[in-house]
């Protein structure tokens, strides 16, 4: 069953940013690299790429904005997806969506394939290179990271509460009340909602997030006359495909098995007939017999 309809989801709990709210002062950067014990040495602020690495799992980006007063800072992690395409492409099952909402990540199951790495469609999940046993590393949002509160530290340390946490359905009320009261500010979208077939990790904004989000956006699902894939999840629009594998392999084994049993045969049938007829050996021209 797709994680889409799973009950056990139906209370789970997520993030929203509201990037209208954010200073870029990366207190939730500074919080996750404390309560998960990451080495110290910070990034350089604002840097071009987005941040992450192997030992940051949540970092502020700017959006790419032409005119300065729309710049904004949001801040990048795991958006742990209700149907996340890192699970499905696990090939050992190290990745596990709980009914708490978060993509959870299992090191001692990893076999280092970074199947995950391809699969994520906002290029999440990191792979420790520089490390001689090296994990995917990314956001967690899970017991590990809760700090006073029960909420994950990144949160607590907001000072403007441009983060928040809670029942992702709660989440969504929270936004579209805010949209409603605020509709010259907004942009009328909740990140996350339904991209991929949604995420636990949503925003609001005033200015496109799409790239800042790597979302693609509907005019784009649009112009490809695919607009309804942008609220699938990735899983689900493999999923009808996962068969033609197989069924290639069967077909490309047998054909070839059909391919040798028919050369085999000929090749039984010419000997046969030089073995009764010696004397016809050089007139078929299969001079690599002799
Ligand atoms: S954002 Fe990427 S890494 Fe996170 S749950 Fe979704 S697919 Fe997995
Ligand atoms: S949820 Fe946890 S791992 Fe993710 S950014 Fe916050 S503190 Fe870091
Ligand atoms: S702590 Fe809050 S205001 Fe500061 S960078 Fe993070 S999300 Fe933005």
């Amino acid at each position: 069953m797709s994680s889409v309809q799973n009950p056990e989801l139906s209370n789970s709990k997520g993030m929203l940013t509201d990037v209208t709210k954010c200073i870029g002062c990366e207190r939730c950067v500074e919080a996750c690299v404390r309560q998960n014990k990451l080495p110290r040495e910070f990034p350089a602020k604002f840097k071009s790429d987005d941040g992450l690495s192997g030992n940051r799992f949540t970092s502020i980006v700017k959006t790419d904005a032409a005119k300065a007063d729309l710049v904004r800072m949001v801040r990048r992690h795991c958006l742990h997806c209700i149907d996340p395409a890192c699970l499905a492409a696990c090939l050992v099952g190290a990745f596990k969506k709980t009914p708490d909402g978060a993509v959870e990540y299992d090191a001692d199951m990893c076999i280092g394939c970074r199947y995950c790495m391809l699969a994520c469609p906002f290029s999440i999940p990191r792979y420790e290179y520089n490390e001689p046993l090296p994990y995917i590393r990314k956001c967690k949002m899970n017991d590990e990271c809760r700090a006073k509160g029960g909420k994950p530290a990144c949160v607590s340390a907001c000072p403007t509460g441009a983060t928040i946490y809670g029942r992702r359905k709660d989440l969504l009320e929270v936004a579209r009340e805010r949209i409603k009261s605020n509709p010259d500010l907004y942009i009328d979208h909740i990140y996350g909602e339904k991209e991929f077939g949604g995420t636990s990790v949503m925003y609001l904004s005033d200015t496109p997030l799409n790239e800042t989000l790597k979302m693609p956006t509907k005019t784009e699902f649009d112009r490809l006359r695919v607009s309804s894939l942008a609220q699938k999840s990735i899983p689900s629009m493999v999923e009808p495909w996962v068969w033609v594998t197989p069924v290639q392999f069967v077909a490309v084994s047998s054909g070839l098995g059909v391919i040798w049993l028919y050369r085999r045969k000929k090749l039984l049938a010419n000997q046969n007939n030089q073995d009764s007829n010696p004397g016809n050996e050089n007139k078929g021209g299969d001079h690599g017999n002799r």
